[in-house]
């Protein structure tokens, strides 16, 4: 019933973790390694920008919260890598680069003309051999560049749309990573300029992971997640619960700090197919804390949801003991109103961060984003 492999929540409320400060009470170690068979599961819920200096209490939190040690879903944005390392072959080559105004435009982090075969071949056979080479990986990504730049060839143009594009390459690495280690998977994400649906059909080893925010087109997340779905792809979650320019580590400006949003959207990716959830979060438990670990359990089974304010009292109450009712009112005031306007339709609007910013990022950067 989770996002996380077994969803069996232990029978006692688990203790919550601050920072790694409180102890579980639940028996969740008896949990770490088991998978449950319906559902190919990978919770890497919170990942969180921790500083050095917070690496370890951070370690101690995702265990306990079994918010980590799923499945490895390599999915960021992985063209560049391609194009460093494969370095000689594109200067031999320059038609790879993409076709822009006429001229083929090289650069560290450009798009791929994936109209040419040559090329296409090229990535197969690279990522192929990064598994063969890292047999412990899980999966292996084929997520484009960030940002625009697509080839204007007329190759690449009679693949189709971009997302064509981008799934015809995902589904031949994925056809020969599958026939040489069965099992594996390729990832990528449904953002940017490849966010919507493509029109041809997704190989069952490859998760996309539907970004939440950074969207291409009209439609909402549910519609293209339901788009990919419909294609036969595995799907993902790529969120934003924290994004220090966004939100300033303030209370209540994130989604993270958002119960209501957290109770109504993990539940609702869940109904929708997706098995796979990773969240940009930041290093600021105090605002985010509470969030963090309601999205863990609700992760660990959506059913969870019906029970936020029961789980609300029981973290204050662990969390803060005697001092309860006064942080609890402090917490509380975290929990909302939550001024970013959070919706699942692709394009959350985040307010201005703080005094001195100019228009908000996601505004700014509407056309190229972090990812
Ligand atoms: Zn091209």
């Amino acid at each position: 019933m989770g996002f996380s492999v077994p969803a069996r929540v232990p029978p006692v409320l688990s203790r919550p973790t601050l920072g790694g400060r409180a102890a579980p009470s639940g028996p969740l170690r008896q949990h770490r390694g088991r998978r449950d068979a319906q559902l190919p599961l990978a919770p890497h819920l919170v990942r969180a920008w921790c500083r050095d200096y917070a690496a370890a209490p951070y370690q101690e939190w995702t265990a306990r919260n079994r918010t980590a040690g799923g499945v490895d879903l390599q999915t960021g944005h992985a063209y560049g890598e391609i194009i460093l390392a494969l370095q000689a072959e594109f200067e031999r080559h320059p038609e790879y680069y993409p076709l822009i105004d006429g001229r083929r435009k090289p650069g560290k982090e450009a798009k791929l003309c994936i109209g040419n075969e040559e090329l296409r071949r090229l990535v197969v056979a690279y990522r192929v051999e990064k598994l063969r080479k890292r047999p412990a990986l899980a999966s292996v990504s084929v997520d484009p560049s960030d940002g625009g730049g697509w080839c204007e060839c007329e190759k690449c143009r009679a693949l189709g749309s971009i997302s064509d594009r981008v799934a015809i390459l995902a589904n031949e690495v994925a056809a020969a990573v599958g026939a040489e280690s069965p099992g594996k998977l390729v990832g990528l994400y449904a953002y940017n300029h490849h966010s919507p649906a493509p029109s041809v059909r997704i190989a069952p080893n490859v998760v996309v992971s539907v970004a939440t925010a950074f969207l291409h087109g009209d439609q909402t997340v549910e519609e293209i997640m339901d788009g990919w779905g419909r294609q036969g792809a595995v799907l993902g979650v790529r969120e934003y619960y924290a994004v220090n320019t966004w939100d300033r580590d303030q209370p209540a400006q994130s989604r993270g700090a958002n119960l209501a949003y957290l109770s109504r959207t993990i539940p609702g990716f869940h109904a929708r197919g997706a098995r796979f959830m990773s969240a940009e979060s930041s290093d600021n438990w105090g605002p985010n804390g509470l969030g963090y670990y309601i999205a863990s359990r609700l992760l660990w089974d959506v059913r969870q949801a019906q029970r936020v304010p029961e789980l609300v009292d029981d973290f204050l109450a662990r969390a803060f003991g005697p001092a309860r009712s006064r942080c609890g009112s402090s917490t509380r005031s975290s929990m909302g109103p939550v001024r970013t306007s959070v919706s699942t339709t692709g394009r959350p609007h985040v307010p201005r961060a703080g005094p001195g910013e100019g228009a908000c990022r996601p505004c700014r950067r509407r056309a190229g984003a972090p990812g």
